[in-house]
């Protein structure tokens, strides 16, 4: 009897823990930070104490931390894979093994205990491996604290000091970072050029910097800033967010300008800048605004009280309620940048996909909605504002060189690779979609993933699936074939000829990806009628995307089969031309053969 119960005991507990490794589940990090920063020797010293919960089902034995500095030391994996690659980022090159002993970026850890237990730890490259003292059983949280010793790099890349646009620190990734455990086990990637993955938690960060030095970044203000001997002493608070940012510069002007739902929005950067810039960065701010509204219409509140714009950087990099841009650019690009950053707020931030693996998620879906609110906010009024992205994409497809959106974002080729599969072909993956289930269904879609995966790590397969449940319609192959493979799309329209009853059209599959396809056909009076062949993996289809154009659902196309034909019914009008997919949405990648003129 005994053995039998601790059996059952056994596979209850089994059981139990089977069912944990499918439902969802997240790691904790809460973290609070000291740090002393010296302003002479670009040098500081941190010390952080981060209280971990282990929600996993798994007991874990080590712990991984991301030293990201590290990266800016000649010989890094970042150095040499920028030194190696065929298109190197011109920012980068090889600046890096240039670096002399004071221009080098380091963290270098110098104590490090868990539940107070001294802990041995290895340091490789930039990510530091440790060895616990006590398992962290699941559903269980130890304390964790270090103390390093640390120098920010020459600016290089994304962090570092005295930009080109001399702002003078740029503190992204520059702390000790917790690595993220997850479904798929401990993401304790090297930093060689990109993306980031984090813990969510609660933070408390306490800096002390020189007193002529304005700070902004992550997280909001407590109390007032106290100043002794020189330096001023902030306290910020930062409540669910993966990731700290911050930057500071003695000529950073502060404004202050109230977004909609009492989200303040903050802006810092140089007064020491022209004119005209110094007029954009007064007129962005409005601008900002009405991005906030735009992405918290169509995405989802934006659940913190503040964001800020902050020049610092080499480019625009987006971090938690903040972004990094640089500031001297044309009113345009001042603007499209902030809308870019801005909206990883969203697809980045708070729906937290791991963007080394997925990198198309964020960068994809954010310049699918960045794009769209430019077009709105800067009154562009393009009926589509992703052709950019269309374009970029056919061309990557077509040249040899595409490698599948699952690959790393450090393991492309070569950078033009990474950099048109993650932001265009993510974009187009996303504008796509609109046309497979319809855009009143696109919008759902993205509304409900918020709602369903904000402050949570989704997956593509998460929001494939919020967009089946919203289409009723199966998407299975279409994150397969367009999200894992380099399968290209391209119908086209193989025959037309005069039939007894009107116009047969023969029409062929070229490509391997499968698509359901809007025809639509013009008459010689100009009017138009439109059909509509369902795909029949889909098992339905959408509704009638063209407003007042009748429409006629024809059979649908089984993927196997190469041809289809189809009959249009002669009405007493002559067809002046059939045409594939009028709103070149469906990323057809030889659209030569798409339109037939009579
Ligand atoms: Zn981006």
């Amino acid at each position: 009897m005994r053995t039998y119960i601790l059996l059952l005991v056994g596979c209850l507990t089994l059981s139990s823990f089977a069912q944990n490794n499918t439902s969802y589940w997240q790691q904790k990090a809460d973290y609070t930070m000291d740090i002393d920063f010296d302003v002479e020797s670009h040098q500081y010293k941190g010390k952080q104490t981060i209280e971990y919960t282990n929600n996993s089902p798994d007991t874990l034995n080590r712990v991984f931390y991301h030293l990201y500095f590290n990266a800016f030391q000649p010989g890094s994996e970042m150095d040499v894979r920028s030194r190696t690659i065929a298109d190197a980022d011109p920012r980068v090159k090889d600046r890096i093994s240039k670096l002399s002993p004071e221009e080098i970026g380091y963290i270098k850890p110098m104590k490090l205990t868990q539940n107070g237990m001294e802990l041995n730890y290895d340091v490789v490259g930039t990510v530091m491996e440790v060895d616990l003292a006590q398992p962290i059983l699941p559903g269980a949280s130890t304390t964790f604290y270090l103390e390093w010793d640390a120098q920010v790099p020459v600016q290089i890349r994304r962090s570092g000091r005295y930009n080109a646009e001399g702002v003078a620190y740029s503190m992204t990734q520059w702390y000790p970072k917790l690595a993220e455990y997850d479904f798929q086990g401990w993401h304790a990637h090297p930093y060689i050029g990109r993306e980031f993955h984090g813990v969510w938690g609660d933070w408390k960060v306490t800096l002390s910097i020189d007193k002529d030095f304005v700070v902004g970044g992550t997280g909001y203000l407590v109390g007032e800033p106290t100043t002794k001997r020189g330096k001023t002493t902030y306290v910020f608070d930062a409540p669910m967010v993966h990731d700290f940012t911050w930057a500071a510069d003695p000529d950073f002007v502060h404004d202050v300008y109230e977004g909609a739902n009492g989200v303040t929005l903050n802006f810092y950067y140089k007064k020491t800048m022209s004119e005209t810039n110094l007029k954009n960065w007064k007129e962005l701010q409005p601008k900002t605004a009405a991005l906030l509204e735009f992405f918290n219409k169509h995405i989802g509140d934006y659940p913190y009280k503040q964001y800020s714009v902050i020049q610092g950087g080499d480019g625009g990099m987006e971090y938690a309620m903040c972004t990094l841009i640089t500031g001297e650019r044309k009113f345009g690009s001042l603007v499209g940048v902030t809308a870019h950053e801005m909206a990883h707020s969203w697809f980045q931030f708070l729906l937290a996909t791991n963007e080394s693996i997925h990198e198309w998620m964020d960068e994809g879906f954010t310049s699918y909605i960045s794009n769209a609110a430019m077009n709105e906010i800067m009154g562009e009024n393009s009926d589509n504002p992703h052709r950019g992205s269309y374009r970029s994409y056919i061309y990557l497809a077509n040249s040899g060189k595409e490698q599948p959106l699952t690959t790393h974002a450090d393991r492309y080729d070569i950078n033009m690779a990474y950099g048109i599969a993650a932001y265009s072909k993510g974009a187009v993956f996303m504008a796509q979609l609109g046309y497979v289930i319809g855009q009143e269904n696109l919008a759902k879609t993205i509304k409900r993933y918020y709602d369903e995966f904000a402050f949570k790590h989704p997956t593509p397969n998460d929001f494939i699936r919020v967009a089946e449940k919203v289409s009723g319609l199966e998407l299975d192959w279409y994150l397969q074939d367009f999200g894992q493979t380099i399968n290209t799309i391209d119908y086209g329209i193989e025959n037309v000829v005069a039939s007894e009853g009107g116009t047969q059209v023969t029409l062929k599959r070229n490509g391997l990806m499968p698509m359901p396809l809007d025809l639509m056909v013009t008459y010689a009076d100009g009017s138009k009628e439109s059909f509509y062949i369902p795909l029949r993996m889909m098992r339905g289809g959408k509704d009638n995307p063209y407003d007042g154009v009748k429409r006629t659902v024809l059979d649908d196309w089984a993927w196997a089969y190469p041809t289809y034909d189809f009959e249009i019914p002669s009405n007493g009008k002559t067809i002046q031309s059939i045409q594939i997919d009028p709103s070149n949405l469906m990323a057809d990648a030889q659209p030569d053969d798409n339109m037939k003129k009579m």
